[in-house]
């Protein structure tokens, strides 16, 4: 049921930010921002649209201009496309709100979500009441280090492994030689591994609030041209082991950019209220997913990872090629000790970013504002969102799933059949 609207709500967001989100945190642990509105009669009218908007303007303070549909300017795409033409348009919709402990305080958010897939909004709203009716998810992100790897190539094995040593002796000089190219950026790790004749090189960055790939690629063609003089090498390729935009094993167990992990615990009655399952039937059925991914030897145990953070990226201006990276990660359900129902998920690689790319450009400044997460010192919060948003759609998903209810929820929501054209 509709909560009404409370009076003094004029800047959330940008107040969580601000010390008075930490009096947040001593609240009782209860939903603030009132529900979206729906139309039962026609949600996607001008009316309810409209209805929508306002409702988030008052309760948020966030204006939609870009959103609401005023033209980007064409300058905003300079650096970020060529051969402009215009803007595409993907229907954005809200889900939430959504309630999460994260490492800056706690947050209540409405989540933006660009998708033509019916039903996903919806999906993850409902995913987004459990997690109310937990008191919310906690998420913390629990490693940051954005990886490159060039590769040398030397007469043989013995010559590759004497470059190893001369390279793990230097790693303090190639630390100043980065921080000469980037004030955000820093050469954290250096690890160097042998191949045959082949030195493999792992360079790992801090990168502030962008994800950091241009700085980051910047100082490994520096270092890597030093190590390549240094030690003499025959080849040496900057992308020599690319692990860009891929899942790979090692980004699943070591992490690249952003690792989250995020959690909740679900009162077994919420469960049976909101999602019409328990805790055992769910456990049961994640114990029949986890035999199936261990049969296809996928590296995304979650279940809709790829759904929930393809919208939110998109809507953020984020660069959403590296979704392969992104969706990467692990579902957990389990009953806990009380009856009720545990659950998490573990985001490896979350290469995302507050700064930098699409997200400081048209309609993204507007959707990352509504999260609170825009500009320097949102890169964090953003990502332990994005868990919380991960776990709210594996959940809604799952209870779908178990109550076989998936097909009928998107013959409902969906409607995905091509329209007949008018004769
Ligand atoms: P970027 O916009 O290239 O770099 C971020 C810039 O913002 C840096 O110049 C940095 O300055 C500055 N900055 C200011 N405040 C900052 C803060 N709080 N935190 C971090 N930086 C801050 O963004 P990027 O993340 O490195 O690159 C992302 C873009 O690269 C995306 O568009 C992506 O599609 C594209 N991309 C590139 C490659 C590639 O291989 N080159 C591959 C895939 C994608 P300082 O450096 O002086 O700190």
């Amino acid at each position: 049921m509709a909560r009404k609207q409370p009076k003094k709500r004029a800047a959330l967001p940008h107040a969580a930010r601000s010390p008075s989100l930490a009096s947040l945190s001593s609240l009782p642990r209860m939903p603030i921002l009132p529900r979206l509105p729906r139309d039962a009669h026609d949600d996607h009218s001008t009316a309810a649209v409209l209805a929508r908007r306002e409702l988030v303007r008052a309760a948020t303070g966030v204006e939609f201009e870009l959103v609401a549909g005023a033209p980007a300017p064409l300058e905003s795409a300079r650096g970020k496309c060529e051969s402009l033409i215009g803007f595409a348009q993907v229907p954005l919709g809200l889900a939430g709100p959504l309630a999460v402990d994260t490492t800056a305080g706690r947050r209540e958010v409405y989540v933006p979500m660009a998708t033509n897939e019916g039903a996903l909004v919806a999906s993850h709203s409902r995913g987004m009441r459990l997690l109310a009716a937990a008191g919310g998810a906690r998420s913390r992100v629990v490693r940051e280090g954005l990886t490159q790897v060039p590769i040398f190539v030397y007469a043989n094995a013995e010559r590759a492994l004497a470059a190893r040593a001369r390279v793990l002796r230097a790693e303090k000089s190639f630390t100043k030689l980065v921080a000469g190219t980037t004030r955000h950026g820093k050469l954290v790790r250096v690890l160097a591994d042998v191949v045959g004749r082949r030195l493999v090189v792992e360079l790992t960055f801090t990168t502030g609030d962008a994800i950091g790939i241009n700085m980051a690629a910047r100082a490994t063609e520096l270092v890597a041209a030093r190590i390549a003089k240094s030690t003499r090498a025959l080849e040496h390729a900057l992308h020599g082991q690319d692990v860009e935009k891929r899942a790979n094993a090692r980004a699943t167990y070591e992490g690249r950019g952003r690792s989250v992990v995020c959690d909740a615990t679900i009162p077994r009655a919420a469960l049976a209220a909101l999602a019409r399952t328990t805790p055992e039937d769910l456990r049961a059925l994640w114990h029949t997913y986890q035999v199936g991914f261990a049969r296809l030897g996928t590296q995304n145990q979650c279940v809709q990872s790829a759904n929930g953070l393809a919208a939110v990226l998109l809507a953020c201006g984020q660069d959403v090629a590296y979704l392969p990276e992104c969706a990467t990660g692990f579902l957990d359900l389990d009953v806990a000790a009380d009856g009720a129902l545990y659950a998490s998920v573990t985001l490896p690689s979350l290469l995302v970013g507050t700064v930098g790319g699409g997200s400081q450009k048209g309609t993204a400044v507007e959707c990352l504002r509504l999260l609170g997460c825009e500009g320097a010192g949102g890169a964090n919060t953003f990502a332990e969102l994005l868990g919380a948003v991960v776990l709210a759609g594996d959940l809604s998903l799952m209870a779908a799933f178990a109550t076989h209810e998936f097909v009928a929820a998107h013959e409902k929501l969906g409607r995905n059949r091509p329209v007949r054209p008018v004769r």
